[in-house]
């Protein structure tokens, strides 16, 4: 697993960027796409988590985004999105004293052979001068991806480990849909003493019927936008700064 993941860290490196939205060689998000990615939507975090932010709408070229990063690998997709998550969290309401992340389940780790929640998390701290650590312990069952809504709403089995008492978390994830997996981090946090949790994802599912239609992206529309609604274009080169 060590040696794959190497491999994909090298070929990411040798091979030129394409645009997850249109394709376009040499840009990690060219201007039209980012045009089309839409704010989060407006949401109360789910308790005990007590404020929470979001990059993105979950649909479109973001969904592309999120997939680039955790489930296809792509290094440099993960570094883009911790810059933006980094910039989400400017306003956050105090001090994060810890950065950590809810680990991925046995399954998916033996399918992918890390941990892309780690690497957030960890490029989220280094990019915001934060101490991070694994805070959290999954117990076995199964990955949230696939369950219904009110199974996912209960959360994964997850109990604090390591010094988490009197600390305020931070907790990153790629995707809140109900947030089950943010309020079960926060509720084992705050039961081993944490003084308060806070949480930020790459991207928040729309509430049903509340997408975002006007700005999904379109394949066949996507060229004639005018760029860039959100951020800026983000290309291969302004990836290896960090
Ligand atoms: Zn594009």
């Amino acid at each position: 697993m060590v040696l794959r993941a190497t491999l994909v860290d090298l070929l990411d490196a040798i091979l030129p960027a394409r645009c997850p939205g249109c394709g376009t060689w040499g840009a990690l998000v060219c201007g039209p796409c980012s045009a089309t990615l839409a704010p989060a939507p407006i949401a109360l975090p789910p308790p005990p988590v007590e404020w929470w932010a979001s990059c993105f709408a979950y649909e479109g070229v973001a969904r592309e985004l999120v997939a680039r990063a955790k489930y296809r690998n792509e290094r440099r997709f993960l570094v883009l999105v911790a810059r933006e998550l980094a910039r989400a969290i400017e306003s956050v309401p105090s001090s994060i004293d810890l950065v950590t992340w809810p680990p991925a389940s046995a399954a998916r780790m033996r399918a992918q052979g890390v941990d892309h929640g780690e690497l957030l998390a960890r490029a989220v701290a280094r990019l915001t001068g934060t101490s991070v650590a694994p805070c959290l312990y999954r117990g076995a069952g199964s990955a949230q991806t696939g369950l219904d809504a009110r199974a996912r709403r209960l959360g994964p089995s997850l109990r604090a480990i390591g010094r988490v008492c009197g600390a305020t978390i931070l907790v990153v994830d790629d995707v809140a849909t109900t947030g089950g997996t943010l309020a079960a981090a926060a509720r084992a946090l705050r039961a081993a003493g944490a003084c308060g949790v806070f949480a930020a994802t790459i991207a928040r599912t729309p509430r049903p019927g509340g997408r975002t239609e006007a700005l999904a992206y379109n394949p066949a529309t996507s060229t004639a936008r005018a760029p860039n609604s959100i951020g800026s274009t983000w290309t291969s080169s302004s990836s290896a700064s960090t």
